[in-house]
């Protein structure tokens, strides 16, 4: 989309406007759902911790699908209104270390040239994007099983690690931007032999922050936008912040590339486990409300409707140390984000 200059097409329409707070699955509870319906937050997303743990974070995960106490809880949410969603580094665990004596062709090379069982697979051996997909759709099922009102959008990130992905001979032509896209291509369509609206993200973080520049998006693959490198006590839009100015530039060609109607942002207005440095106990939160409604008008001027944050490490033990959580402004933002008309798509 181009904003400059929009072209407005009246049989396009947005989506709905949306919203969420991502939290750790350990953390969601009552407390968590009641706040969120108190402040019409309308969906949770659960992000098992990233990082070396990644794999038994997903695979941890994945058995609390089986806990009847745990689905109670997702069941618990879904009756006040809120839906559940799941977002998480997952190529550990969707090509697990333990593949690598049998085929260390599937994995990464780095860049000293050696095939390394960690982070990312390489995107050049159709086997492995092939036995990716496969567990890739198995962890689709068994996350949906439990809910009613799935949304049919999955977030099975690429691992994080900076210079983690693949340096083979094939694959050092492609970015990782290009990687990340090809792996999300194949794992989207094996997931839609299941889930026919099956729609899943390409994170647009860290190294893969620039579009893909050889690999083009299939149908059904959306663009998230994660700006982890930003000024986080600094509007996006602040004149005289390089590293916010560095984060945004790549926006535009992003939007035009994956289009804006199913276009989210994933904030870290909330994210208390990165403003603790991800060590429990957790600090003492304080939402910085002036950052929250100017990068709002911001996203929300590009044409955003899906509007995300992380919010960990606001659960039970926050509360047992602070009390309530204060998320007031960023509860503000979203409801008048709800309250937008859907309107038509500009397109270019
Ligand atoms: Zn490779």
């Amino acid at each position: 989309m181009n904003n400059q200059s929009p072209v407005i097409t009246p049989t396009q329409t947005s989506s709905a406007p949306t919203a969420s707070v991502l939290v750790h699955p350990e953390e969601l509870s009552h407390v968590w759902i009641d706040r969120c319906a108190a402040y019409g937050i309308p969906t949770i997303g659960l992000h098992p911790v990233g990082g070396q743990a990644a794999a038994d974070t997903m695979a941890s995960l994945l058995c609390m699908m089986e806990d009847d106490t745990f689905c109670a809880l997702l069941s618990y949410a879904e009756e006040r209104g809120i839906a559940i969603e799941y977002e998480m580094h997952a190529m550990r665990y969707f090509l697990p270390s333990s593949e690598f004596s049998r085929h260390p062709e599937w994995f990464r090379e780095n860049e000293a040239g050696e095939r390394v069982p960690d982070l990312n697979c390489c995107v050049s051996s159709t086997e492995a994007l092939d036995y990716i997909a496969v567990r890739a759709a198995d962890a689709a099922r068994r996350l949906a099983k439990p809910l009613s009102h799935p949304t049919h959008r999955y977030f099975f990130w690429m691992d994080d690690a900076r210079g983690g992905f693949c340096h083979c001979e094939k694959c050092r032509r492609l970015s990782p931007s290009d990687q990340q896209l090809l792996v999300m291509n194949r794992i989207l369509k094996e997931i839609r032999r299941d889930d026919k609206n099956a729609a899943l993200a390409y994170l647009a973080y860290c190294e893969c922050t620039e579009p893909p520049k050889t690999v083009k998006p299939d149908d059904g693959i959306f663009l998230e936008f994660a700006p982890f490198d930003r000024d986080f006590h600094t509007p996006l839009t602040a004149a005289d912040c390089e590293k916010n100015s560095a984060s945004t530039a790549p926006l535009s060609a992003l939007l035009s590339l994956f289009g804006t109607d199913d276009a989210k942002v994933l904030e870290y207005w909330l994210d208390n486990s990165l403003y603790s440095g991800w060590k429990k106990p957790p600090k003492a939160f304080c939402e910085d409300k002036a950052v929250v409604h100017a990068d709002f008008a911001y996203y929300k001027a590009l044409g955003f409707t899906d509007i995300s944050t992380f919010a960990c490490y606001l659960g039970a033990d926050y509360e047992a140390l602070y009390g309530d959580a204060d998320i007031r402004a960023f509860a503000e933002e979203v409801n008048a984000l709800l309250l937008m008309p859907q309107h038509t798509s500009a397109v270019n």
